[in-house]
């Protein structure tokens, strides 16, 4: 139980998680960064076509930061309709408001995050 959640406060952040679902939604629905290679045979000269590069490159990271983030959302928007939402996925701890207002979609309280942070060095 996220009882330290009220229910006004779990109502605000399962907004939230839906409005953050719709934004990653259309950010990765957009036509920028749909991961198509670089043409070779542009009229760029070399070095603008590494810029080329090295710029989907970094249009591919965010994208896929935000697929990341949008599966983590889903998970939570799980949650939240299975009740459980609010709570550690792995201690079981409440997360805390302050925490979720900041990330609505995290999965762990500060400590199991930090541990899993920890372990993943
Ligand atoms: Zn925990």
């Amino acid at each position: 139980m996220a009882d330290d959640l009220t229910d006004a406060q779990h109502d605000a952040l399962a907004d939230k998680l839906h409005a953050l679902e719709a934004a990653l939604e259309a950010q990765l629905g957009s036509a920028t960064g749909d991961g198509r290679p670089v043409a070779l045979d542009t009229a760029f000269g070399r070095v603008s076509r590494v810029d080329a590069i090295q710029q989907q490159q970094m249009v591919k990271a965010t994208r896929h930061r935000a697929q990341g983030r949008l599966i983590q959302v889903r998970a939570a928007l799980d949650r939240v309709a299975a009740g459980d939402y609010g709570d550690c996925a792995r201690c079981g701890d409440p997360i805390g408001f302050g925490r979720l207002d900041a990330r609505p979609e995290t999965p762990l309280c500060v400590g199991c995050q930090g541990e899993a942070e920890a372990r993943r060095r």
